[in-house]
């Protein structure tokens, strides 16, 4: 079924002299409770898990702005589950807003050196981990799991058959389990893209391919990645990602993140601009609004 709220078309009116007319959002900003975006996706079935498993506690690990704990706290809460968030590095002296909702929501947060932190997936350290908290359902870092990928299948759903002839879906990639989970997800045979906002994620495509193999379903095979345009790199901002972001919010009246959405949003103005695209497109907006709280230049503006 085609959810068209959820699919927005675009405004045909220019955006720095690029008219994104024939372009809809898929806007999973809007759905999600608290902690709307692809990350509600990637965790249901994480906690339906910890739930079938009878476990009362959930623990995962994630920067002091990540939008994977923000999630995690929220749905965890919403639940009645007890939640464990590993903080990467000391506790700010200011706290960022993100830690703040997660301390809200009532997740147990616990800062990691650096060092600490690189062992999050070392079985030994989970289980200094389970010993010290007692047990508990870990969900990797940004919730890359089979369930994380399961959860993500679910998106295709709301999107239409989508041909080839009719375009793309394009969406930002990080971990690439969303991206991996839409892929599978997908009718009709479009043909997916993956913006990385990594700079070098060699790798990545492996790491889908790997990620779908661990799952149910056979790799379908339409979907790439395109690796120039993270913009200097994980979070940074260039000066022309920053204009267009503004632009963009301004004419469009949607908000995008300038760690995932925005990335993936100008990657598919520079490819309309250029030419490179000419068919319809259908960007997913993933959420992350959270995150523009640690962007002052972003903060100040208006949804
Ligand atoms: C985590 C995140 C992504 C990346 O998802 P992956 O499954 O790790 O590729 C994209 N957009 C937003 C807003 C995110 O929070």
């Amino acid at each position: 079924m085609i959810n068209t709220t959820l699919l927005q078309r675009l405004s045909p009116e220019p955006i720095l002299g690029v008219s994104m007319n024939r372009v809809s959002v898929l806007r999973l900003d809007m759905i999600g409770g608290d902690a709307p975006g692809n990350k509600a996706f990637k965790l249901k079935y994480n906690l339906a898990a910890a739930r079938a498993q009878g476990l009362e506690r959930v623990l995962s690990f994630g920067g002091p702005w990540s939008n994977h704990l923000h999630a995690l706290a929220a749905q965890a809460a919403h639940e009645g589950v007890e939640a464990i968030g590993i903080v990467r590095g000391e506790c700010p002296a200011k706290p960022s807003a993100m830690l703040l909702d997660a301390a809200d929501w009532g997740m147990h947060l616990e800062f990691v050196s650096r060092a600490d932190y690189r062992r999050r997936s070392d079985s030994r350290y989970l289980s200094h981990l389970s010993a010290r908290f007692g047990p508990c359902l870990f969900v990797p870092e940004g919730g890359a799991n089979v369930e994380g990928l399961n959860g993500c299948r679910d998106i295709a759903k709301l999107l239409p058959a989508v041909n080839h002839e009719q375009g793309a879906v394009v969406l930002p990639v990080g971990t690439g389990t969303t991206l991996a989970g839409i892929a599978c997800g997908l009718t009709g045979n479009a043909r997916l893209v993956g913006i990385s906002v990594l700079k070098g994620a060699v790798g990545l495509e492996q790491a889908v391919r790997d990620a779908i193999a661990e799952s149910a379903f056979a790799d379908p095979g339409n979907w790439e990645i395109l690796h120039d345009f993270h913009c200097g790199g994980y979070a940074r901002v260039s000066p022309e990602l920053r204009t267009f972001i503004l632009e963009f919010q301004r004419i469009q009246k949607i908000p995008l993140d300038p760690v995932y959405t925005g990335k993936a949003f100008y990657a598919a103005w520079q490819l309309i601009g250029s030419g490179a695209w000419q068919e319809p497109l259908c960007l997913i907006h993933t959420g992350g609004l959270q995150g523009r709280r640690g962007f002052p230049w972003l903060a100040e503006q208006p949804d």
